[in-house]
């Protein structure tokens, strides 16, 4: 880095258990691959969550001056119920249950994924590859495993031979799982009647023929593995080897694992040089997920719509009491953490409000540059985002005392502050005034399109206390429905 208080930056890598330094095989160029949703569901936190830790390192590394090609993939097949090798498509399954085409239900959770993404501030990433447009990749694949030795078929379905594959390579590196402690601990016995062992995971699976979702390939009609799409869609945008690989904590075994072995398998080299894993968002110690009746969509957090919650908060009240926790550690959700945040956020883009109107004193009551400096190094210590925002803290306090008249600071250093506390809250951070959020209506129509759907619900089962309460909670927001012969249109109060 050419700029010294820009680098270097240190992460931690899952592979070495280590902090070590970030530096890319090709700079300026980064390739950075994220684990993008199996869309057959509603979004919630805890997957906000995730991404967010990404976006974060997005904004970091782009903010260092690298040119960063970051690629978040869409599961749209292949992701079995219960993440194993037999069963239903997630995305099939949900399609017989809403009575769709599988590509609604995709096109339709890939819509709300977007709007979320939108919502939170998240930015795009430059490619957003899916399953179902790399089918020919993830062929080649396979056969490049197959005549590599690590890949047989059955019946018309492909598994990867694990323990063949461990003979002579590293597997379970990664999780730090032991071949011989998985062999004794598995009881699994799904798919026995094909696999040679029963660590050895489908590549390519055979269709059914009653299966909806289904592709011609050299060993019959079937559909790709779960883990093959990421292998063969980072291979393909970022190359053999690249630099970063993320995705949430619960990934690393057996997804990720698995990356690792079909990349080696099939083209002789490790696939990646860091990777980066994010902890989980737990609600009273247990772990955000649909099953347990803790994972809260979106708008019922804007609504407060939730048993859990006490009342609505806003998606940047969220993304703030987010980044107050390091990404590796677990976060755990509650209204008063969630108010602390609120009331932090507030105070935050007041200070940032009052920063364009200060005045210039002779003398520098304050060392800018310090500050500057401590923000740099807390960044580049693994993303702290905490330590960061307590350093953005000490910039409010000084804000707030220049504008009380209890210290002066110099036009250059009012300059360097106004750049400093702009770059981290708005680019870095991501965060935006709250009446800029409000403003996007690109962002808001998905969420009120759901409220919509909620209400026409409701009214379908003649309650008219849920309907009601439905229009009432978006009138707070200052939406406004009204009610045409087409159908419900919304706009602002
Ligand atoms: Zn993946």
């Amino acid at each position: 880095m050419s700029d010294p208080k820009k680098g270097p930056l240190y992460i931690t890598n899952t592979l070495s258990r280590r902090k070590e330094e970030f530096v890319p095989l090709r700079p300026p160029h980064v390739g950075l691959y994220v684990c993008g949703p199996t869309v057959y569901s509603d979004v919630h936190l805890g997957n906000v969550r995730s991404f967010l830790t990404f976006d974060v390192l997005y904004r970091w590394l782009t903010h260092l001056g690298y040119k960063v090609r970051y690629v978040r993939n869409i599961t749209d097949v292949g992701h079995l119920v219960g993440d194993i090798d037999e069963g239903e498509d997630k995305i099939a399954k949900r399609a017989r249950l809403e009575q769709l085409e599988p590509m609604e239900i995709v096109q339709k959770y890939t819509n709300g994924f977007h709007d979320v993404m939108r919502l939170f501030n998240l930015l795009s990433p430059s490619i957003e590859p899916t399953a179902t447009g790399h089918l020919i990749e993830q062929i080649g694949m396979v056969e490049r495993i197959i005549k590599s030795g690590y890949g047989y078929e059955a019946n018309g379905s492909v598994y990867f031979d694990v323990p063949k594959f461990a003979e002579k390579h590293a597997y379970g590196e990664l999780s730090g799982r032991r071949i011989d402690e998985l062999l004794t601990n598995t009881r699994d016995t799904e798919g026995m009647e094909e696999k040679r062992s029963p660590l050895d995971f489908a590549i390519w699976k055979k269709a059914e023929p009653q299966h909806l979702m289904k592709w011609p390939s050299p060993w019959g009609e079937g559909f790709p593995g779960w883990h093959l799409e990421c292998s063969a869609m980072s291979t393909k945008y970022l190359g053999g080897t690249f630099d970063i690989h993320g995705g949430g904590m619960d990934l690393k075994f057996p997804h990720h694992e698995c990356e690792i072995a079909q990349s080696v398998a099939a083209d002789g080299h490790v696939p990646v040089r860091y990777w980066m894993h994010g902890n989980m968002l737990t609600v009273n110690g247990r772990k955000m997920a649909k099953s347990e009746g803790n994972g809260f969509t979106p708008e019922e957090l804007l609504s407060g719509n939730h048993k859990l919650l006490e009342k609505g908060y806003s998606a940047m009240t969220v993304r703030f009491f987010m980044l107050q926790s390091h990404y590796a550690s677990t976060l755990d959700f509650s209204n008063a953490a969630m108010q602390a945040g609120e009331k932090g956020l507030e105070r935050l883009m007041a200070a940032m409000t009052v920063l364009g109107k200060l005045k210039p004193g002779a003398l520098d009551g304050a060392d800018v540059t310090a500050l500057e400096k401590r923000c740099y190094e807390a960044m580049n210590d693994d993303i702290n985002t905490p330590v960061m925002i307590g350093e953005l803290f000490e910039g409010v306090r000084i804000i707030n005392s220049v504008n009380d008249g209890k210290l002066t600071l110099t036009a250059t250093s009012i300059e360097r502050l106004s750049t400093l506390m702009n770059t981290m809250v708005f680019d870095v951070l991501g965060l935006k005034q709250e009446q800029q959020i409000a403003g996007d209506d690109r962002a808001m129509d998905g969420l009120v399109q759901e409220f919509i759907r909620m209400r026409a619900e409701a009214k379908a089962r003649k309650d008219f206390t849920a309907s009601d309460a439905i229009r009432d909670r978006l009138t707070a927001l200052g939406i406004i429905l009204k009610d045409t012969k087409e159908g419900t249109a919304w706009e602002r109060a």
